[in-house]
Protein backbone atom coordinates (compact mmCIF):
# COMPACT_ATOMS: atom_id res chain seq x y z
CA UNK A 1 0.00 0.00 0.00
CA UNK A 2 1.59 3.25 -1.30
CA UNK A 3 1.94 6.24 1.64
CA UNK A 4 -1.04 7.84 1.03
CA UNK A 5 -0.18 10.76 3.95
CA UNK A 6 1.84 12.83 1.39
CA UNK A 7 -0.70 12.61 -1.24
CA UNK A 8 -3.16 14.20 0.90
CA UNK A 9 -0.88 16.91 2.11
CA UNK A 10 -0.99 17.57 -1.34
CA UNK A 11 -4.66 17.68 -1.88
CA UNK A 12 -4.57 20.09 0.95
CA UNK A 13 -1.74 22.50 -0.21
CA UNK A 14 -3.43 22.51 -3.86
CA UNK A 15 -7.05 22.86 -2.02
CA UNK A 16 -5.47 26.18 -0.80
CA UNK A 17 -5.20 27.69 -4.44
CA UNK A 18 -8.09 26.26 -5.93
CA UNK A 19 -6.63 22.61 -7.43
CA UNK A 20 -8.71 19.73 -7.51
CA UNK A 21 -6.49 16.51 -7.19
CA UNK A 22 -7.51 12.82 -7.17
CA UNK A 23 -5.61 9.82 -6.89
CA UNK A 24 -6.58 6.16 -7.96
CA UNK A 25 -4.59 3.18 -8.07
CA UNK A 26 -2.97 0.82 -10.77
CA UNK A 27 -6.38 -0.70 -10.64
CA UNK A 28 -8.40 2.69 -11.27
CA UNK A 29 -9.31 2.81 -7.52
CA UNK A 30 -10.63 5.90 -5.73
CA UNK A 31 -7.69 6.74 -3.04
CA UNK A 32 -7.76 10.06 -1.87
CA UNK A 33 -9.29 13.46 -3.27
CA UNK A 34 -9.74 16.75 -2.11
CA UNK A 35 -11.95 19.47 -1.28
CA UNK A 36 -11.54 21.35 -4.05
CA UNK A 37 -12.38 17.76 -6.09
CA UNK A 38 -15.81 17.78 -4.07
CA UNK A 39 -16.55 21.69 -5.15
CA UNK A 40 -16.02 21.40 -9.04
CA UNK A 41 -17.54 17.85 -9.13
CA UNK A 42 -20.15 18.06 -6.40
CA UNK A 43 -22.11 15.16 -7.61
CA UNK A 44 -20.01 12.56 -5.64
CA UNK A 45 -19.62 14.28 -2.31
CA UNK A 46 -20.86 11.89 0.00
CA UNK A 47 -20.65 9.23 -2.52
CA UNK A 48 -16.77 8.44 -3.72
CA UNK A 49 -15.23 6.43 -1.14
CA UNK A 50 -11.95 5.09 -0.65
CA UNK A 51 -11.18 1.88 -3.01
CA UNK A 52 -14.15 3.07 -5.44
CA UNK A 53 -13.57 2.07 -9.16
CA UNK A 54 -13.08 4.87 -11.33
CA UNK A 55 -15.76 3.81 -13.34
CA UNK A 56 -18.66 4.47 -10.94
CA UNK A 57 -16.84 7.69 -10.21
CA UNK A 58 -17.61 8.01 -14.14
CA UNK A 59 -21.08 6.94 -13.97
CA UNK A 60 -21.92 9.43 -11.94
CA UNK A 61 -20.42 12.11 -13.56
CA UNK A 62 -21.81 11.31 -16.57
CA UNK A 63 -25.30 10.28 -14.92
CA UNK A 64 -25.13 14.39 -13.60
CA UNK A 65 -24.45 15.58 -17.19
CA UNK A 66 -25.74 13.64 -19.53
CA UNK A 67 -29.71 13.75 -20.91
CA UNK A 68 -32.39 12.16 -22.80
CA UNK A 69 -31.14 10.33 -25.67
CA UNK A 70 -27.55 10.53 -24.68
CA UNK A 71 -28.18 8.50 -21.19
CA UNK A 72 -28.23 5.67 -23.48
CA UNK A 73 -25.08 5.80 -24.76
CA UNK A 74 -23.72 6.26 -20.61
CA UNK A 75 -22.00 2.97 -20.87
CA UNK A 76 -19.44 3.74 -24.10
CA UNK A 77 -18.96 7.19 -22.31
CA UNK A 78 -17.75 5.79 -19.12
CA UNK A 79 -15.62 2.95 -21.32
CA UNK A 80 -14.07 5.87 -23.17
CA UNK A 81 -13.53 7.71 -20.12
CA UNK A 82 -11.58 4.69 -18.90
CA UNK A 83 -9.45 4.33 -21.70
CA UNK A 84 -8.59 8.33 -21.65
CA UNK A 85 -7.68 8.26 -17.91
CA UNK A 86 -5.28 5.42 -18.73
CA UNK A 87 -4.06 7.03 -21.83
CA UNK A 88 -4.09 10.24 -20.93
CA UNK A 89 -0.45 12.73 -21.42
CA UNK A 90 -1.31 15.78 -21.95
CA UNK A 91 -3.70 18.22 -20.50
CA UNK A 92 -6.98 18.70 -22.16
CA UNK A 93 -9.68 20.90 -21.17
CA UNK A 94 -13.89 20.53 -21.10
CA UNK A 95 -16.62 21.91 -19.41
CA UNK A 96 -18.23 20.71 -16.23
CA UNK A 97 -21.33 22.44 -14.44
CA UNK A 98 -20.60 26.03 -16.40
CA UNK A 99 -16.82 25.94 -15.06
CA UNK A 100 -13.84 25.32 -17.66
CA UNK A 101 -11.81 22.77 -15.99
CA UNK A 102 -8.07 21.97 -17.91
CA UNK A 103 -7.35 18.20 -16.45
CA UNK A 104 -3.89 17.45 -16.10
CA UNK A 105 -2.57 13.30 -15.96
CA UNK A 106 0.08 11.16 -15.03
CA UNK A 107 1.30 7.80 -13.77
CA UNK A 108 3.01 8.65 -10.71
CA UNK A 109 6.73 6.88 -10.08
CA UNK A 110 4.93 4.67 -7.96
CA UNK A 111 2.17 3.60 -10.17
CA UNK A 112 -1.00 5.12 -9.36
CA UNK A 113 -1.98 7.70 -11.17
CA UNK A 114 -2.79 11.55 -10.12
CA UNK A 115 -5.19 13.66 -12.01
CA UNK A 116 -5.53 17.61 -11.08
CA UNK A 117 -8.04 19.77 -12.40
CA UNK A 118 -7.90 23.62 -12.56
CA UNK A 119 -10.74 26.06 -13.35
CA UNK A 120 -9.81 28.63 -16.09
CA UNK A 121 -11.30 31.97 -15.19
CA UNK A 122 -9.75 33.52 -18.39
CA UNK A 123 -13.11 32.15 -20.31
CA UNK A 124 -12.04 33.22 -24.21
CA UNK A 125 -14.82 35.91 -24.88
CA UNK A 126 -16.68 33.63 -27.01
CA UNK A 127 -17.77 35.41 -30.65
CA UNK A 128 -21.39 36.23 -30.48
CA UNK A 129 -23.45 35.85 -34.28
CA UNK A 130 -22.84 38.26 -36.76
CA UNK A 131 -20.29 40.08 -34.33
CA UNK A 132 -16.63 40.91 -34.11
CA UNK A 133 -16.89 43.82 -31.67
CA UNK A 134 -15.70 41.25 -28.74
CA UNK A 135 -12.65 39.51 -30.28
CA UNK A 136 -9.98 39.82 -28.17
CA UNK A 137 -7.83 41.75 -31.51
CA UNK A 138 -4.46 43.01 -29.12
CA UNK A 139 -4.52 39.32 -28.41
CA UNK A 140 -2.90 38.20 -31.54
CA UNK A 141 0.19 41.03 -31.03
CA UNK A 142 1.44 38.63 -27.91
CA UNK A 143 1.59 36.11 -30.44
CA UNK A 144 5.61 35.27 -31.74
CA UNK A 145 4.25 34.37 -35.12
CA UNK A 146 2.15 35.82 -37.92
CA UNK A 147 -1.29 35.19 -36.97
CA UNK A 148 -5.14 35.71 -39.04
CA UNK A 149 -8.26 35.19 -38.15
CA UNK A 150 -10.53 34.49 -41.27
CA UNK A 151 -14.24 34.58 -41.46
CA UNK A 152 -16.16 31.71 -43.07
CA UNK A 153 -16.00 33.30 -46.43
CA UNK A 154 -11.74 33.87 -45.67
CA UNK A 155 -11.85 37.20 -45.39
CA UNK A 156 -9.28 38.77 -42.68
CA UNK A 157 -11.00 40.06 -39.97
CA UNK A 158 -7.78 40.24 -37.91
CA UNK A 159 -3.70 40.24 -37.97
CA UNK A 160 -1.15 41.01 -36.10
CA UNK A 161 1.87 42.80 -36.67
CA UNK A 162 4.07 39.99 -37.45
CA UNK A 163 1.80 38.91 -40.09
CA UNK A 164 2.46 42.10 -41.95
CA UNK A 165 5.75 41.76 -41.57
CA UNK A 166 5.93 38.13 -42.81
CA UNK A 167 3.94 39.30 -46.13
CA UNK A 168 5.96 42.58 -46.72
CA UNK A 169 2.01 44.51 -46.32
CA UNK A 170 3.52 48.00 -46.60
CA UNK A 171 2.67 50.79 -43.42
CA UNK A 172 -1.09 52.10 -43.39
CA UNK A 173 -1.86 49.07 -45.77
CA UNK A 174 -4.89 47.39 -44.76
CA UNK A 175 -5.53 43.73 -45.03
CA UNK A 176 -8.95 43.39 -43.46
CA UNK A 177 -11.62 42.18 -45.96
CA UNK A 178 -9.00 41.26 -47.96
CA UNK A 179 -7.97 37.16 -48.64
CA UNK A 180 -4.58 35.31 -47.90
CA UNK A 181 -4.52 34.79 -51.25
CA UNK A 182 -4.57 39.36 -51.89
CA UNK A 183 -2.21 39.75 -49.76
CA UNK A 184 0.35 37.18 -51.78
CA UNK A 185 -0.25 38.43 -54.82
CA UNK A 186 0.20 41.99 -53.52
CA UNK A 187 3.58 40.50 -52.39
CA UNK A 188 4.36 39.07 -55.73
CA UNK A 189 3.02 41.90 -58.16
CA UNK A 190 5.75 44.37 -56.38
CA UNK A 191 8.31 42.14 -57.67
CA UNK A 192 6.41 41.98 -60.83
CA UNK A 193 6.58 38.75 -61.17
CA UNK A 194 3.37 37.71 -61.33
CA UNK A 195 3.81 34.88 -63.43
CA UNK A 196 5.49 33.30 -60.18
CA UNK A 197 2.22 33.30 -58.41
CA UNK A 198 0.03 29.96 -58.53
CA UNK A 199 -3.30 31.69 -58.19
CA UNK A 200 -5.77 29.27 -56.27
CA UNK A 201 -3.44 26.98 -54.40
CA UNK A 202 -3.45 29.51 -51.42
CA UNK A 203 -6.97 29.63 -51.11
CA UNK A 204 -7.22 25.78 -51.54
CA UNK A 205 -4.86 25.02 -48.85
CA UNK A 206 -7.13 27.35 -46.24
CA UNK A 207 -9.38 24.32 -46.14
CA UNK A 208 -7.84 21.69 -44.49
CA UNK A 209 -7.48 23.03 -41.32
CA UNK A 210 -4.50 21.28 -39.30
CA UNK A 211 -2.56 20.49 -42.09
CA UNK A 212 0.67 22.57 -42.83
CA UNK A 213 1.34 24.37 -46.00
CA UNK A 214 4.19 26.49 -47.85
CA UNK A 215 3.68 29.50 -49.40
CA UNK A 216 6.29 30.98 -51.31
CA UNK A 217 7.05 34.74 -51.37
CA UNK A 218 9.54 36.76 -54.19
CA UNK A 219 13.64 36.42 -53.29
CA UNK A 220 13.28 33.01 -52.24
CA UNK A 221 11.34 33.25 -48.93
CA UNK A 222 8.82 30.65 -47.83
CA UNK A 223 5.85 30.68 -45.05
CA UNK A 224 4.68 28.09 -43.73
CA UNK A 225 0.92 28.27 -42.57
CA UNK A 226 -0.98 26.26 -39.85
CA UNK A 227 -4.57 26.37 -39.84
CA UNK A 228 -7.41 25.45 -36.92
CA UNK A 229 -11.09 26.21 -37.66
CA UNK A 230 -13.91 26.75 -35.24
CA UNK A 231 -17.31 24.65 -35.77
CA UNK A 232 -18.81 28.08 -37.23
CA UNK A 233 -15.83 27.69 -39.88
CA UNK A 234 -13.92 30.85 -38.47
CA UNK A 235 -10.04 30.10 -39.28
CA UNK A 236 -7.02 30.86 -36.59
CA UNK A 237 -4.02 30.87 -38.68
CA UNK A 238 -0.17 31.28 -37.58
CA UNK A 239 2.31 32.15 -40.00
CA UNK A 240 6.20 31.49 -39.99
CA UNK A 241 9.27 31.78 -41.70
CA UNK A 242 10.41 29.16 -42.82
CA UNK A 243 13.41 31.00 -45.33
CA UNK A 244 16.33 28.98 -43.48
CA UNK A 245 14.53 25.76 -43.17
CA UNK A 246 13.84 25.84 -47.07
CA UNK A 247 17.14 26.79 -48.07
CA UNK A 248 18.93 24.53 -45.52
CA UNK A 249 16.54 21.17 -46.86
CA UNK A 250 17.43 22.55 -51.03
CA UNK A 251 21.06 22.39 -49.91
CA UNK A 252 21.09 18.60 -48.29
CA UNK A 253 19.11 17.65 -51.73
CA UNK A 254 21.45 18.78 -53.88
CA UNK A 255 23.81 17.32 -51.70
CA UNK A 256 21.95 13.77 -51.53
CA UNK A 257 21.88 14.00 -55.19
CA UNK A 258 25.32 14.65 -55.90
CA UNK A 259 26.55 11.76 -53.23
CA UNK A 260 24.01 9.60 -54.72
CA UNK A 261 25.58 10.70 -58.54
CA UNK A 262 28.88 9.91 -56.67
CA UNK A 263 28.31 6.73 -55.85
CA UNK A 264 27.05 5.61 -58.85
CA UNK A 265 30.07 6.89 -60.94
CA UNK A 266 33.34 5.51 -61.89
CA UNK A 267 35.98 7.48 -60.58
CA UNK A 268 38.67 6.07 -63.45
CA UNK A 269 36.54 6.52 -66.54
CA UNK A 270 33.34 8.89 -65.09
CA UNK A 271 31.07 6.07 -66.48
CA UNK A 272 28.16 5.29 -64.41
CA UNK A 273 29.77 2.01 -62.46
CA UNK A 274 28.20 -1.16 -61.61
CA UNK A 275 25.82 -0.29 -58.91
CA UNK A 276 24.73 2.60 -61.42
CA UNK A 277 24.14 0.27 -64.29
CA UNK A 278 21.97 -2.40 -61.93
CA UNK A 279 19.99 0.34 -61.19
CA UNK A 280 19.26 1.68 -64.57
CA UNK A 281 18.98 -1.39 -66.17
CA UNK A 282 16.75 -2.43 -63.93
CA UNK A 283 14.44 0.80 -64.45
CA UNK A 284 14.72 0.44 -68.18
CA UNK A 285 14.04 -3.05 -68.24
CA UNK A 286 10.79 -2.83 -66.42
CA UNK A 287 10.29 -0.03 -68.93
CA UNK A 288 10.76 -1.90 -71.93
CA UNK A 289 9.03 -4.98 -70.42
CA UNK A 290 5.68 -2.71 -69.86
CA UNK A 291 5.97 -1.20 -73.51
CA UNK A 292 7.15 -5.28 -74.91
CA UNK A 293 10.11 -3.55 -76.61
CA UNK A 294 13.61 -4.67 -78.09
CA UNK A 295 16.31 -4.27 -75.57
CA UNK A 296 20.13 -5.30 -75.83
CA UNK A 297 22.72 -5.44 -73.45
CA UNK A 298 26.11 -5.51 -75.23
CA UNK A 299 29.49 -6.68 -72.59
CA UNK A 300 32.94 -5.73 -73.64
CA UNK A 301 36.12 -6.98 -72.26
CA UNK A 302 39.37 -5.97 -72.67
CA UNK A 303 42.18 -8.71 -74.20
CA UNK A 304 45.31 -9.72 -72.85
CA UNK A 305 44.89 -7.05 -70.28
CA UNK A 306 46.75 -8.89 -67.68
CA UNK A 307 49.59 -8.49 -70.22
CA UNK A 308 49.72 -5.16 -70.69
CA UNK A 309 49.57 -4.16 -66.66
CA UNK A 310 52.38 -6.61 -66.70
CA UNK A 311 54.37 -5.15 -69.47
CA UNK A 312 53.52 -1.38 -69.18
CA UNK A 313 52.69 -0.57 -65.98
CA UNK A 314 49.23 -0.33 -63.82
CA UNK A 315 49.24 3.65 -64.85
CA UNK A 316 49.27 3.05 -68.21
CA UNK A 317 46.56 0.26 -67.43
CA UNK A 318 44.74 2.97 -66.10
CA UNK A 319 45.24 5.19 -69.32
CA UNK A 320 43.97 2.22 -71.71
CA UNK A 321 40.86 2.08 -69.57
CA UNK A 322 40.33 5.96 -69.91
CA UNK A 323 40.39 5.23 -73.44
CA UNK A 324 38.18 2.23 -74.42
CA UNK A 325 35.78 4.03 -71.88
CA UNK A 326 35.69 7.33 -73.64
CA UNK A 327 35.35 4.74 -76.97
CA UNK A 328 32.67 2.99 -75.46
CA UNK A 329 30.92 6.70 -74.34
CA UNK A 330 30.96 8.52 -77.89
CA UNK A 331 29.63 5.06 -79.24
CA UNK A 332 26.34 5.30 -77.06
CA UNK A 333 24.43 8.33 -78.68
CA UNK A 334 20.76 8.06 -77.46
CA UNK A 335 19.49 9.53 -74.51
CA UNK A 336 18.25 6.06 -73.29
CA UNK A 337 21.26 4.09 -73.68
CA UNK A 338 23.89 3.84 -70.72
CA UNK A 339 27.74 2.86 -70.79
CA UNK A 340 29.47 1.91 -67.46
CA UNK A 341 32.07 0.30 -66.34
CA UNK A 342 31.09 -3.01 -64.91
CA UNK A 343 33.94 -4.45 -63.71
CA UNK A 344 37.60 -3.79 -63.69
CA UNK A 345 38.84 -4.41 -67.57
CA UNK A 346 34.87 -4.94 -68.63
CA UNK A 347 32.57 -2.83 -69.45
CA UNK A 348 28.55 -2.80 -70.19
CA UNK A 349 26.16 -1.15 -72.58
CA UNK A 350 22.26 -0.67 -72.01
CA UNK A 351 20.55 -0.25 -75.50
CA UNK A 352 16.62 -0.03 -74.80
CA UNK A 353 14.50 -0.20 -78.05
CA UNK A 354 17.60 -1.51 -80.16
CA UNK A 355 17.64 -4.39 -82.06
CA UNK A 356 20.38 -7.61 -82.73
CA UNK A 357 21.60 -5.42 -86.08
CA UNK A 358 21.59 -2.13 -84.11
CA UNK A 359 23.52 -3.44 -81.30
CA UNK A 360 25.90 -5.53 -83.75
CA UNK A 361 26.48 -2.26 -85.09
CA UNK A 362 27.04 -0.16 -81.80
CA UNK A 363 29.60 -2.88 -81.00
CA UNK A 364 31.23 -2.76 -83.94
CA UNK A 365 31.79 0.65 -83.95
CA UNK A 366 33.59 0.76 -80.46
CA UNK A 367 35.90 -2.19 -82.24
CA UNK A 368 37.09 -0.07 -84.91
CA UNK A 369 37.81 2.91 -82.58
CA UNK A 370 39.76 1.27 -80.54
CA UNK A 371 41.51 -0.18 -83.66
CA UNK A 372 42.41 3.23 -84.81
CA UNK A 373 43.29 4.65 -81.10
CA UNK A 374 46.71 6.12 -81.03
CA UNK A 375 48.13 3.73 -78.63
CA UNK A 376 51.80 4.79 -78.71
CA UNK A 377 50.82 7.61 -77.04
CA UNK A 378 49.96 5.38 -73.57
CA UNK A 379 53.42 3.73 -74.33
CA UNK A 380 55.32 3.65 -77.25
CA UNK A 381 55.76 0.15 -77.42
CA UNK A 382 52.05 -0.31 -76.92
CA UNK A 383 50.21 -1.12 -80.27
CA UNK A 384 47.58 -2.91 -80.16
CA UNK A 385 44.83 -3.81 -78.06
CA UNK A 386 41.87 -5.64 -78.84
CA UNK A 387 38.45 -6.18 -77.06
CA UNK A 388 35.96 -8.64 -77.29
CA UNK A 389 32.32 -8.60 -77.13
CA UNK A 390 28.90 -10.44 -76.44
CA UNK A 391 25.35 -9.30 -77.07
CA UNK A 392 22.11 -10.30 -75.91
CA UNK A 393 19.52 -9.35 -78.26
CA UNK A 394 16.25 -9.36 -76.78
CA UNK A 395 12.86 -9.13 -78.92
CA UNK A 396 10.77 -8.38 -76.34
CA UNK A 397 11.79 -7.29 -72.69
CA UNK A 398 8.84 -8.65 -71.02
CA UNK A 399 9.80 -12.43 -71.98
CA UNK A 400 13.45 -12.40 -70.98
CA UNK A 401 14.51 -11.31 -67.03
CA UNK A 402 17.81 -8.87 -66.87
CA UNK A 403 19.86 -11.58 -65.02
CA UNK A 404 19.24 -13.90 -67.99
CA UNK A 405 19.99 -11.31 -70.37
CA UNK A 406 23.14 -10.26 -68.68
CA UNK A 407 23.44 -14.35 -68.24
CA UNK A 408 23.72 -14.73 -72.42
CA UNK A 409 25.61 -11.74 -72.60
CA UNK A 410 28.63 -13.06 -70.83
CA UNK A 411 27.96 -16.65 -72.43
CA UNK A 412 28.19 -14.74 -75.86
CA UNK A 413 31.55 -12.70 -74.41
CA UNK A 414 33.35 -16.25 -73.03
CA UNK A 415 32.62 -17.53 -76.77
CA UNK A 416 34.10 -14.57 -78.69
CA UNK A 417 36.98 -15.06 -76.20
CA UNK A 418 37.23 -18.53 -76.85
CA UNK A 419 37.09 -18.22 -80.53
CA UNK A 420 39.95 -15.33 -80.87
CA UNK A 421 39.22 -12.57 -78.91
CA UNK A 422 38.64 -9.60 -80.56
CA UNK A 423 35.48 -10.34 -82.05
CA UNK A 424 32.13 -10.02 -81.46
CA UNK A 425 29.30 -13.13 -80.48
CA UNK A 426 25.52 -12.23 -80.31
CA UNK A 427 22.94 -14.24 -78.60
CA UNK A 428 19.30 -13.58 -79.42
CA UNK A 429 16.55 -14.23 -77.35
P1 LIG B 1 41.17 -11.99 -71.28
O1 LIG B 1 41.50 -11.64 -72.67
O2 LIG B 1 40.85 -13.42 -71.10
O3 LIG B 1 40.09 -11.12 -70.74
O4 LIG B 1 42.47 -11.72 -70.40
P2 LIG B 1 42.74 -10.60 -69.39
O5 LIG B 1 44.14 -10.56 -69.01
O6 LIG B 1 42.18 -9.31 -69.89
O7 LIG B 1 41.80 -11.02 -68.17
P3 LIG B 1 42.13 -11.28 -66.69
O8 LIG B 1 40.80 -11.42 -66.04
O9 LIG B 1 43.10 -12.39 -66.51
O10 LIG B 1 42.82 -9.96 -66.17
C1 LIG B 1 42.15 -8.75 -66.05
C2 LIG B 1 43.13 -7.72 -65.67
O11 LIG B 1 42.56 -6.42 -65.61
C3 LIG B 1 43.78 -7.97 -64.35
C4 LIG B 1 43.85 -6.62 -63.68
O12 LIG B 1 45.18 -6.28 -63.37
C5 LIG B 1 43.35 -5.68 -64.74
N1 LIG B 1 42.57 -4.61 -64.14
C6 LIG B 1 41.38 -4.69 -63.57
N2 LIG B 1 41.01 -3.48 -63.10
C7 LIG B 1 42.01 -2.61 -63.40
C8 LIG B 1 42.22 -1.23 -63.19
O13 LIG B 1 41.41 -0.51 -62.60
N3 LIG B 1 43.36 -0.66 -63.63
C9 LIG B 1 44.31 -1.41 -64.29
N4 LIG B 1 45.38 -0.79 -64.70
N5 LIG B 1 44.13 -2.71 -64.46
C10 LIG B 1 43.01 -3.32 -64.05
MG1 LIG C 1 37.47 -9.68 -67.54
MG1 LIG D 1 40.05 -9.26 -70.12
Amino acid sequence: MPNLRSYSFMGGLLDSIDIALCLFDADDRTLVWNDCFLRFFPEHAGRVHRGEAYRENLRRFYDSRLDGEERRHLDRYVEEGIARHRAQSRPFVFTHLDRRLRVASLPTPEGLRIRIWQHLHEEPQQMRAGGWDVFPIDLLDHIADGAMVLDQNDRIIATNNEFRILYDVPEGHSVIGATLQDVVRDAWAKVDQPERWTDGFVQDSLHFAGAPFEVELPAGRWRRVIARRTASGIGYFTHSDITELKRQQAALERALAELSAIAATDVLTGLANRRGFEKAISAAWHACGVAGTPVAVIIIDLDHFKAINDRFGHAAGDECLRRIADAVRSSVTRADDLAARHGGEEFAILLPNATAEEALAIGQGIRRSVRVEPWAQVHPDLNRLTVSMGICAVKSACEVDIDLAMRHADEALYRAKKRGRDRIEIQRA
